[in-house]
């Protein structure tokens, strides 16, 4: 059976995470994106409010969502403000390699904390040095007696500086490539850890992100996540967990940047005629709304393929291209709307357009997503039609 009908209960979920960010992040988006200050009273609020932690099950203290419920969350909290929902679902990315393979007791401490008070996880593979090519990771783990010594400098992270947990991704000294990459959790306050100042972007400028330094520093054994080596295979498999809320982040902005293009092309006049009357007008709205719908549905099949316990990184990677490319291209167009206006940064569709950007880049580009698309078309993938 196939069913595009949301729940009760999700429509509720929806619209709980719909009013919170009309009420408490849009009034407040254009102001935190210029100071570039982090905006720790709306974590707080979201924290409160149970719309943080999505994914943490019920018996580690979260709300235990399912990937589907939390994409409606996610979709509605980046409709208001994109670089919010990057910081804000930043914990679930952090989460989820704890979610996936850590220990009961490693559950127990690392996650129920998260729930109990405003805090933030990161999750770290990216350096100064690389960020496509997880296995060319080089910061280094030793194992030294009941303990590793970890080295290196992560780049790029989000919440880095506010953090007060990270999933550090290192390689067994020595080793090359995927063999002996290995995942710990590191809390900020251990000695040798250190925060670069947060990094001035184009865009989500309310979302964090830092240099994450590490030097000398050890890391009990019963932090790392599950065996020596695993690292790679953890990354990727946090990534298919992840990837599909890029889609919902790209949904939400998509979805406000045709709504405002709509709402500006009602009531500006040129020729004599209200905008909206053009064709080329109605023409690129009515690309808006169906490309929003495709990727809607592609973020909503690969959450939904998650909750059925099916790895599908595929369904995940395509929700994420789509998403973003369109997201670009909704975001450009709408500004066009605006004509000269558009370019203005008191008129929201510049932010959003500026927002846009980073989906194309992290979490994987979209370059990387297409290797793995084509990887598996060539290598897996069974036509059904035979001869050429
Ligand atoms: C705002 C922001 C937040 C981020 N948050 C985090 C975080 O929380 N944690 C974290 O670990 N990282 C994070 N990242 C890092 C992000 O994941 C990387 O920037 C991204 O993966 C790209 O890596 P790179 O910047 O090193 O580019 P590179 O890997 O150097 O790529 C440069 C260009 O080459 C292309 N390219 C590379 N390899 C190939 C290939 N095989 N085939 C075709 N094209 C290729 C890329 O697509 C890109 O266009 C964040 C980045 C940003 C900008």
């Amino acid at each position: 059976m196939v069913d595009f009908q949301l729940s009760e209960e999700q429509i509720a979920l929806r619209d709980k995470a719909r009013k919170f960010a009309k009420e408490e992040i849009l009034p407040v988006s254009a102001k935190y994106d210029k100071s570039g200050e982090f905006p720790r009273p709306i974590y707080e609020k979201a924290h409160k409010a149970g719309l943080m932690n999505l994914g943490i099950p019920k018996q580690y203290g979260g709300p235990g969502y399912g990937s589907l419920d939390s994409m409606l969350v996610v979709e509605e909290i980046a409709a208001a403000d994109p670089g919010v929902a990057t910081s804000m679902y930043a914990n679930d990315l952090g989460s989820a390699p704890i979610i996936l393979i850590g220990t009961d007791e490693q559950k127990k401490k690392f996650l129920t904390p998260l729930t109990k008070e405003l805090q933030f996880i990161s999750f770290a593979t990216s350096e100064p040095g690389m960020g496509s090519d997880v296995a060319g990771i080089q910061a280094t783990c030793e194992h030294k007696g009941d303990e590793y010594i970890l080295n290196g400098n992560k780049f790029w992270i989000t919440n880095g500086d506010v953090a007060s947990l990270y999933v550090i991704f290192a390689r067994l000294k020595g080793t090359k490539r995927h063999a002996g990459l290995c995942a710990f959790v590191v809390p900020r306050e251990t000695e040798g850890v250190s925060t670069g100042k947060p990094l001035e972007k184009l865009g989500h400028r309310a979302s964090d992100t830092g240099a994450v330094i590490l030097r000398n520093v050890h890391v009990p054994v019963e932090n790392r996540l599950g065996d020596e080596g695993i690292g790679f295979l953890l990354a990727m498999g946090t990534f298919m967990h992840t990837r599909p809320a890029i889609g919902a982040f790209a949904t939400g902005l998509s979805r406000s940047a045709m709504e405002y293009a709509i709402n500006y092309a009602k009531q500006r006049e040129a020729f004599e005629h209200k905008i909206s009357s053009f064709q080329a007008i109605q023409d690129m709205v009515a690309d808006m709304y169906a490309r929003t719908e495709a990727m809607r549905l592609l973020t909503w099949r690969a959450a939904w393929q998650l909750d059925q316990g099916q790895d599908d990184n595929i369904a995940s990677s395509c929700a994420k291209l789509v998403g973003a490319e369109d997201t670009m291209k909704i975001a450009t167009d709408a500004l066009q709307i605006y004509g000269g206006k558009g370019y203005l940064e008191n008129y929201r569709i510049a932010k959003l357009f500026r927002d846009a950007k980073l989906f194309q880049i992290y979490e994987g580009t979209s370059q990387i997503q297409r290797y793995v698309i084509s990887r598996y078309l060539f290598k897996e993938y069974e036509t059904i039609m035979k001869g050429f």
